[in-house]
């Protein structure tokens, strides 16, 4: 199905082959863009608005300069060369596409949905009406291979009405579910960018982002890690030892290994010897935990209280009355 799309549809799907064309057609260097302030200024503020807030603004005040931005954008998120700023800001672009697609489901533009699905990721959905009720339905297989990467209990194919191959979904979730592909897509146009030669004007702005781009730590507080807190031990043994950890081990274990500056590889490997490990969900919960999935949120440590309520403290004098296990053995505090 073809469809006729407008600048402002390019603006708002940058990513579109259609509005890749249009920069093309535009023909201007890295060199040209510099000269466009507000090019160069859109691009830095959805940067920084994927840094900061983990979401981009859907503005759309001229569409031209804002698919241009995107374009610039991709290039200062290579050159800040971050491996966590790329998928941040990828993840808070997908949000904003997501964003719009509930926005054109508001109102009334289906067919652009349709479109999307088949144009980016070859899926073919179809509308379903029922009284007054509106529904997509996607067939089984697609919905299946995405679906699986949720852990809530209502992305379970056992709880999901399933018609002569079809699931049938309301379009938040049907949107929903594509989020994190549209997020890698964008990831990986940004790491198969080449870095031309950079002029001064952007490497300027790239050292200033570079400044504020998020490091893989959540929480650092002063001082330096000396030992484990008990707590963390007890989790690292427990995996050590090949025993499963209860949900509060794991996300104290990823959450405080994060905190510390350990990298995802690094933390995947330490639940590699749980007898239920399994690398690809391990990895999309740390990340998750780390916000870049999901919906950007990054989470703390969790406290000592809470980690009590949950039976996965294991006090020792040395503790002293920290109120969470990141305070543990560091210097100054
Ligand atoms: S007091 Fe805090 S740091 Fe110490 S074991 Fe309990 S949860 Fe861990």
């Amino acid at each position: 199905m073809e469809l006729s799309l407008g600048k402002r549809d390019y603006a708002r799907y940058p990513f579109l082959k259609e509005a890749g064309e249009l920069v093309r057609l535009l023909d201007l260097s890295l060199y040209d863009v510099t000269k466009f302030l507000k090019i160069l200024d859109r691009a830095k503020e959805r940067i920084l608005q994927a840094f900061k807030r983990g979401k981009i603004e859907q503005e759309l005040e001229d569409s031209e300069d804002e698919l241009l931005s995107f374009s610039l954008a991709l290039f200062l998120v290579k050159a800040i060369n971050n491996e966590f700023a790329i998928k941040r800001y990828s993840l808070a672009e997908a949000l904003r596409v997501e964003a719009f697609l509930n926005e054109e489901f508001s109102n009334n533009n289906i067919s652009i949905i349709i479109y999307l699905f088949k144009r980016l990721f070859k899926i073919e959905i179809r509308e379903f009406h029922k009284d007054e009720e509106f529904f997509f339905e996607i067939p089984f297989k697609d919905y299946l291979i995405r679906a699986t990467k949720f852990h809530d209990e209502s992305w379970k194919l056992i709880n999901r009405p399933l018609y002569h191959g079809y699931v049938r979904l309301k379009a938040k979730d049907l949107i929903r579910l594509i989020r994190e592909e549209i997020a890698l897509m964008i990831e990986e146009r940004i790491k198969l960018l080449k870095l031309a030669k950079f002029p001064e004007k952007l490497k300027e702005i790239v050292n200033d982002l570079k400044q504020k781009a998020p490091h893989p730590t959540l929480w650092i507080g002063r001082g330096e890690v000396k030992d484990y807190p008990p707590c963390v031990k007890h989790a690292l043994k427990e995996l050590e030892e090949g025993r499963n950890l209860p949900h509060y081990g794991r996300f104290l274990l990823a959450s405080y290994m994060l905190a510390i500056g350990k990298g995802v590889d690094e933390i995947v490997g330490l639940f590699s010897k749980a007898p239920d490990f399994k690398e690809k969900i391990t990895r999309y919960q740390i990340e998750h935990i780390a916000g870049l999935k999901g919906g950007g949120t990054k989470y703390r440590v969790p406290s000592c209280k809470t980690l009590a309520e949950h039976n996965f403290c294991f006090k020792t004098e040395e503790c002293n009355n920290i109120r969470n296990p990141f305070q543990f053995g560091r210097k100054n505090e």
